[in-house]
């Protein structure tokens, strides 16, 4: 059964392995009147940024523009927690008229006085680029008078998709990047890239580095910090994990100091180990001994997860799974960590993919997946039926259509409040999987109910 609601225009961005020669198109703007499952520019930038937990974050916008986005993720801090905060300057139909500037240096001056942080972010909106306030110039004046950094992110909603977001978040924080001391900064250290860390992630890897013995200057930006930010230059390296959120700053800070950055990813088995031994080879120069402790790491971590999977493994075999993720870096260890499962992934698709990433998808996949870019909830639907899938993995705006279809969800997206990070991680996301596809209760969903009732004539 093929699905009868793909536009026209679209076709090109659904790809079915196996039944032609690979070619998807990605990377450009979302078809007008299709409902894409994309943020738009802003919410990139906000969702980047917004874990630095000592900056003040102020939306200069109408105040649905906060409100989507206010605690989007479930970023947690070890310390302050003024980023859980959302403040907004509440355009209104005044500031439109007359312009929204005094209203944005009045708030400014205010938070500022009221919350002492250690810089703030101000994000434009697509109302702020239609009326055409001069950001920087406030921000410029307000940083003179407060002596703190006051750094404008040009985050327009309408300028393009979500990726264009993570651009204007990476060139805000390069601002803050060789404006502290790197005195004291060992020579076997580096910098978290692109880990917000959701439900504590980030702490289950910074435990691995420790345990490797290596320093970790900068987490950029899950339980971040300004002070550490300005001094993350001083770092040997860059481990950038996800395909697109800060990718950019760390090319920024190659060009710039000479950084080299390496990109990873914390999820599943392989990948996790693969992350660890990529860190201690660039490191084994300077520390002989780092792969034998990180060996150590990984030995001790799998002895206690193997027998767990194994377990989980005899209820999930042959189950089928959809993937649909922002970045697709996610994706590839998606699929493995489900083939630990004994799964199969029959439709995979992203928000931001490349060519790159879509061409690796295609080579990781069995013949038969849908491979699909910038997806709507229509399609996203029809290949959830088509395919029959038991479980569908994806982020807040997908967690309706697997329930609306009786199907297991597992949110590996903004909401979680699970760590499905490293390899505590994978067993986390094994038992979530096992108690969603094994639940009695997709049975009563309508669309079940009508199967099996078909299946009874
Ligand atoms: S698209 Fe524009 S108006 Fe809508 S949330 Fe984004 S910035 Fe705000």
């Amino acid at each position: 059964m093929k699905t009868a609601v793909i536009f026209e225009e679209r076709k090109d961005q659904i790809y079915r392995k196996g039944e032609q020669p690979f070619e998807l198109a990605c990377n450009r703007e979302s078809l007008a009147g299709a409902v894409s499952q994309r943020a738009c520019v802003f919410c990139g930038s906000r969702v980047v940024l917004y874990p630095i937990a000592d900056a003040l974050h102020l939306v200069h916008g109408p105040i649905g523009c906060a409100v989507y986005t206010w605690d989007i993720r479930g970023a947690l801090s070890s310390g302050p927690e003024l980023h859980r905060l959302s403040f907004s300057t509440d355009l209104q139909e005044e500031d439109v008229i007359f312009g929204g500037e005094k209203k944005l240096e009045a708030a400014l001056n205010e938070l500022i006085e009221r919350y002492q942080p250690r810089a703030a972010f101000v994000y434009s909106t697509c109302i702020v680029g239609i009326i055409g306030d001069d950001l920087a110039g406030v921000c410029k004046k307000v940083e003179a008078e407060k002596g703190i950094p006051v750094i404008p992110v040009q985050s327009e909603g309408f300028k393009g998709n979500k990726r264009a977001g993570y651009e204007a978040a990476c060139k805000a924080m390069f601002r803050l990047v060789g404006t502290g001391d790197t005195t004291g900064i060992s020579p076997v250290s580096l910098n978290i890239l692109g880990d917000f860390n959701l439900a504590g992630e980030i702490w289950i890897i910074r435990d691995y580095l420790k345990r490797m013995g290596v320093e970790v200057v900068a987490n950029i930006t899950g339980d971040g910090r300004i002070a550490d930010i300005q001094r993350c230059h001083g770092a040997a390296l860059n481990l950038v994990q996800c395909s697109g959120a800060t990718l950019d700053l760390a090319k920024m800070m190659k060009e710039k100091y000479g950084i080299p950055y390496i990109r990873v990813s914390y999820f599943g088995i392989e990948d996790m180990a693969e992350s660890l031994y990529q860190v201690a080879r660039f490191f084994e120069s300077r520390d002989p001994e780092i792969m034998k402790r990180t060996e150590a790491v990984v030995r001790e971590e799998l002895e206690e997860l193997h027998p767990k999977l194994v377990e989980f493994r005899k209820d999930l075999e042959g189950k089928k799974a959809a993937i649909y993720v922002g970045g697709a870096f996610k994706a590839f260890s998606l699929i493995k960590a489900f083939r630990h499962l004994g799964m199969k992934v029959v439709m995979v698709g992203s928000q931001t993919g490349t060519k790159e990433d879509y061409r690796e998808l295609e080579e990781i996949t069995d013949p038969g997946t849908i491979i699909v870019d910038d997806s709507n909830p229509l399609e996203l639907s029809a290949f959830i039926k088509e395919k029959d899938v038991d479980i569908f993995v994806g982020g807040v705006k997908e967690r309706p259509i697997a329930y609306k279809l009786g199907v297991g969800f597992c949110d590996h997206n903004h909401e979680r409040k699970i760590a499905l990070e490293g390899f505590v991680g994978m067993y986390n996301f094994a038992k979530e999987v096992h108690s969603t596809v094994i639940s009695p209760v997709w049975q009563f969903a309508p669309r079940r109910q009508k199967q099996k009732e078909a299946g009874n004539e």
